[in-house]
């Protein structure tokens, strides 16, 4: 059984809707759904597409990179697991593709903790909003794993801007 954090990953072989998403993940690959009519990619997975019901899609490869649009940090642990992680940051990612379409304010955007390079929570003191960003995957096992996201050494488009208290 794979597993994140001491907690079971339930991915039965029979799920077509998200387990090639982790399926991907093993294989190094960041994927997101590609409607198969208007082609718009949307994350997360979800039955039909978002823009216009179609339920016709296949998985389309992603960069994996993307800019910080948000994040929050993890004060408290609602599971075990992550009792040793606190504080910890959580990221909203807005990946490369698809920013701006199909209305100025979309984009796909990506939920992930914040990680290092050897898959530790980054330093606060580290997150911003508008830093860069690369995915990274954590192994579950059987082949399976999940998209996390780690500060990438691109510069920012604009000044990051992060909270101060
Ligand atoms: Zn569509």
């Amino acid at each position: 059984m794979p597993e994140y954090k001491a907690m079971n990953v339930v991915l039965p072989e029979a799920d077509t809707e998200l387990r090639p998403y982790f399926v991907a993940a093993g294989e190094g690959r960041l994927v997101a759904k590609r409607c198969g009519d208007c082609s718009l990619l949307r994350y997360p997975p979800g039955v039909a597409c978002p823009w216009c019901s179609s339920l016709s899609f296949d998985w389309a490869d992603l960069s994996g990179e993307g800019t910080i649009y948000s994040y929050e940090i993890i004060t408290q642990a609602i599971q075990p697991g992550f009792r040793d992680w606190v504080p910890y940051p959580l990221v909203l990612v807005e990946l490369d593709e698809q920013r701006g379409v199909p209305a100025a304010d979309e984009a796909l955007r990506v939920i992930a903790n914040l990680v290092t390079a050897d898959l530790r929570p980054e330093a606060e003191r580290n997150v911003a909003i508008g830093r860069r960003v690369r995915v990274v995957f954590q192994p579950l096992g059987d082949g399976l794993a999940l998209p996390q996201f780690a500060l990438s050494d691109q510069p920012p488009a604009a000044e990051p801007w992060q909270y101060q208290d």
